[in-house]
């Protein structure tokens, strides 16, 4: 049988194929119907593309009104079109592997028929939606930072990047917290690393609990962290700076030793907040908040610190 390669650079192994697929009875017709699908399906590893093109490919064949789309793990959810009461669902599957459910709807049954065809082409998504989802797992995961399970400095660069545009654009302030655990270096020595770790860890969800929905904690490195305050002015973001100190002096941080014991630690953290003004890029946003916190450390460590309250005492 000859072989079809993508792109087709000569379109003659095209009608080879045709011959060929002849020889096994499908009609050239439907051939084209597929090709033309899979082609489309390789151009792209966005999932809401992808489905977009196999559900154009699929109306040629199969009536229907909605098309509802989930994968839970990444938290992803595509519908398209409305959704109506006679439903035909898969649970899609590769080697073991879910790769997610979708649903279609339209207002009478699906016929056995309708269903064998819609099948035929879900042959075609499967692979692509594999890659598609890989990508997007490779793409999450570089959000994130492995230890603490929060958003990395990666995505601080690009969120940050993005939030100053818009505050820019619309006039809308926006404030930056950068917290530093106080005399971190002292828990690792005296109680090793992997103690070090399992308090980084807290800490993390220690800020992350103490903020409103709409702001962000990010792990800059080490044990430093950053809050990103969008809608928020300089007043508003020292009062979270002060909320967050105060929850972390107050918080219990434990690890638990080789013994299997729990062993406390006190824990404090210094702060440095600032906020966006006309004159600001992400460069200088960032460089004030960190000011703030090395005048906090300097300070005596413990506290929180404005940018404005450096430029008044200056
Ligand atoms: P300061 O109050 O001035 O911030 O003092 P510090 O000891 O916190 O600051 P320093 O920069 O001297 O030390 C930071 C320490 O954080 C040293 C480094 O080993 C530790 N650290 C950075 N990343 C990690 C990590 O992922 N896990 C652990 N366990 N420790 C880390
Ligand atoms: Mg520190
Ligand atoms: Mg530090």
């Amino acid at each position: 049988m000859a072989v079809y390669t993508y792109p087709n650079k000569q379109e003659q192994p095209v009608a080879a194929h045709v011959a060929s697929v002849e020889q096994l009875g499908i009609a050239p017709a439907e051939l084209q119907h597929t090709l033309k699908l899979a082609g489309l399906l390789q151009t792209s590893l966005e999932i809401d593309t992808i489905l977009g093109f196999f559900i154009d490919a699929l109306q040629e064949k199969v009536e229907f009104d909605g098309v509802h789309f989930e994968y839970h793990p990444l938290q992803l959810e595509s519908r398209f079109g409305q959704k109506r009461r006679h439903t035909c669902s898969y649970r899609l599957k590769l080697a073991g592997e879910f790769l997610g459910e979708l649903e279609f709807s339209r207002r009478h049954r699906f016929s056995q028929q309708e269903m064998e065809q819609l099948e035929n082409l879900l042959c075609q998504l499967i692979y692509p939606l594999r890659n598609a989802i890989w990508y997007q797992q490779a793409v999450t995961a570089a959000q994130f930072d492995p230890l603490t399970g929060i958003k990395n400095r990666a995505s601080l660069d690009q969120t940050l990047t993005r939030e100053v545009d818009l505050a820019h654009r619309n006039k809308t302030p926006l404030s930056l917290i950068v917290a530093d655990i106080d005399l971190f270096k002292n828990i690792n020595d005296k109680f090793g690393h992997s103690a070090g770790d399992e308090i980084l860890k807290a800490f993390a969800k220690c800020i992350d609990d103490n903020l409103r929905t709409s702001d962000i904690v990010f792990r800059y490195g080490g044990e430093e962290f950053v809050v990103l305050l969008t809608g928020t002015d300089g007043r508003s973001a020292r009062a979270v700076a002060n909320r967050i100190r105060k929850a972390i002096e107050n918080f219990s941080f434990q690890f638990t030793d080789e013994n299997g014991n729990s062993i406390e630690v006190p824990l404090t953290a210094s702060l440095g907040s600032a906020s966006l003004t006309a004159k600001d890029t992400v460069e200088t946003l960032f460089d004030k908040a960190d000011k703030a916190l090395y005048h906090a450390k300097e300070a005596g460590r413990n506290q929180v610190v404005s940018f404005q309250s450096i430029i008044k005492t200056a």
